[in-house]
């Protein structure tokens, strides 16, 4: 195959290929194919790893078939060695061997690892060619450094596509191969990406910045490098296909925030609205790393979460009133010149669930906690004029708050003399479990009782509560309120409250579902 018709292997391939390829693993070759056949009605593009089988020579004659029979489905052939992160202990002949079948077999794109390139003949690497397009590919499984002399010592081989991994340690990373993609997409088809729960920036956007194809997961359980998502994760909420260059940045920044529900119902809604927007969860280790990445990629709204909602804010160019008095942000806006403006929409999540049951002002309205979301409940019931009491485990922060909002004090011995229009639980007892309520049964003397604790859907103090009569408010309404608004201040568009209800209330039965393990807790926002 002469240079000419590699340019136009590599220029068909990458106008024809799907953004998102589904990389498959399976303990035997019937289960490999079962799971291809089952994939294909959705999914066009599929690598099948033949180094997680114990025989992947056995498989061959199957995948001959399979191409037969599904001509439009596009197949790399991957036989990773165990050296360079795979499960393939055989010598490199073994591998080339291999490849060389798969090929013949009909898989149009065969990846090979530069280790191996460097350890066969050139001859043996071009014969791969001759029926398939070449991926040399190299694996970086510590950081995402040294990306240019990587790419220089690839492209001393003649491949077809030049992938590239690192991993990410710092979202920054992130940015680091973005810019590498877009420097050199024009000269060489590239796929590049980073590993790792840091690394979902790159696996999103990386397609934008000049990355041929990324990756995804077959389902969570099957994952085939740290970090991946689904495919159906890029597909479905990431809407991987549609994203451009006019697509804008949203994500969630906190640590952790792996259990964050927020990319599923901020992705929703996008979708729902039609906004060309895209919401990430971005684990950021240090405000600096998070900043820089606000900056450089850039991103055009944050939702913030512990443990950032007090430091972000001495970074910020202006904020709202609930910032100003609660000294807590939720949400970012980055204006077209880079200036940052901080919200606290947690007071919309609890001030509109309350507006549908009762008149605000003139209520009777207890407190639990006086921590983050504690203070702007206070803050905001107190500007609508509510009569508000706050309760803390903790004198201290109680007194601070009472003081600054104008509000009251009450001591638990107290808590029996009183009655209460609403009771709002802004602590985290509860959650995570159906044992644990800030308050026994003899203790809620209330009509409305209020849990920001979203998961479980009904708390044990919801419970209680109920048996006592009251009504209830369970905390999905508030976080879904405050991530209306938060969608509204970034898009100007009414936020589809019902759908992001929706979206969350399935995600929770999902997760009830599938029993996540004891003491895994829910991340709010
Ligand atoms: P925070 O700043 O850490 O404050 C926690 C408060 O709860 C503090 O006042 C703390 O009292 C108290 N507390 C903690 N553990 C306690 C315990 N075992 N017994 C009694 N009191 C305890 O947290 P936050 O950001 O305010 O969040 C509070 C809760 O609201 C969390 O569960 C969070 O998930 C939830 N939330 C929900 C939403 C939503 O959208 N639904 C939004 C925001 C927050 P001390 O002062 O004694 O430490």
């Amino acid at each position: 195959m002469n240079a000419s018709s590699n340019n136009y292997i590599s220029r068909f391939f990458h106008t024809r290929l799907p953004r998102v390829c589904v990389a498959v693993t399976a303990s035997d070759s019937s289960e490999l194919i079962e799971k291809a056949e089952a994939l294909v009605r959705d999914n066009t593009f599929l690598e099948f790893r033949l180094d997680y089988l114990p025989k992947p020579a056995l498989v061959l004659p199957k995948i001959k078939d399979f191409t037969e029979y599904h001509p439009h489905v596009f197949v790399i052939a991957t036989c990773r060695r165990e050296n360079n992160g795979g499960k393939f202990r055989g010598s490199v002949a073994s591998q080339l061997e291999i490849l060389a079948k798969a090929s013949a077999a009909g898989c149009q794109l065969i990846d090979v690892e530069i280790e191996t390139a460097l350890k066969c003949k050139p001859q043996q690497l071009q014969q791969l060619r001759q029926k398939s397009a070449l991926i040399l590919s190299s694996h970086d499984f510590r950081s995402t450094k040294k990306l240019e002399e990587t790419l220089e010592k690839m492209t001393a081989f003649d491949a077809d596509f030049y992938k590239i991994v690192g991993t990410a340690t710092t979202l920054y990373d992130n940015v680091v191969m973005m810019k590498f993609l877009e420097k050199h997409s024009d000269k060489h088809s590239l796929v590049g990406l980073c590993m790792g729960e840091q690394g979902i920036i790159s696996r999103v956007l990386g397609v934008r910045a000049g990355s041929a194809f990324t990756f995804g997961a077959l389902s969570s359980e099957e994952k085939t490098a740290p970090g991946q998502v689904t495919a159906q994760e890029l597909r479905n909420t990431y809407r991987i296909e549609r994203i451009d260059i006019a697509t804008k940045v949203y994500g969630v920044a906190g640590d952790p925030v792996a259990h964050s529900l927020s990319p599923a119902i901020m992705n929703a809604a996008m979708r729902r609205e039609n906004v060309n927007g895209v919401y990430v969860a971005l684990h950021a280790k240090t405000m600096k790393d998070l900043l820089a990445c606000v900056r450089d990629i850039p991103i055009h709204g944050l939702s913030i979460t512990m443990p950032y909602k007090e430091t972000i804010v001495s970074h910020l160019d202006n904020t709202d009133s609930q910032t100003t008095k609660s000294g807590a942000c939720n949400t970012v806006v980055r204006s077209q010149d880079g200036k940052l403006y901080g919200f606290n929409t947690d007071s919309a999540g609890i001030l509109r669930p309350l507006e549908r049951r009762i008149t605000i002002d003139k209520a009777k309205i207890l407190v639990l906690g006086a921590g983050g979301a504690a203070r702007a409940a206070v803050f905001a019931l107190k500007e609508r004029g509510a009569e508000v009491y706050i309760l803390n485990r903790t004198a201290a922060p109680a007194q601070k708050l009472a003081r600054s909002a104008r509000a009251r004090l009450l001591k638990k011995s107290d808590l029996k003399k009183h009655t209460f229009d609403v009771i709002i639980n802004a602590t985290p007892v509860g959650m995570g479990n159906h044992r644990e309520s800030p308050l026994n049964a003899d203790e809620i003397r209330a009509k409305y009782v209020f849990d920001m604790v979203y998961d479980p859907r009904e708390t044990r103090l919801l419970q209680l509560a109920k048996e006592k009569g009251a009504e209830v408010i369970p905390g999905i309404e508030m976080f879904v309120h405050q991530a209306a608004r938060q969608f509204e201040i970034w898009t100007g568009k009414p936020a589809p409250w019902d759908e992001m209800l929706n979206v969350v209330d399935r995600a929770l039965q999902d997760r009830a579902a599938a029993q996540t393990p004891k003491g895994a807790k829910t991340k709010v926002s």
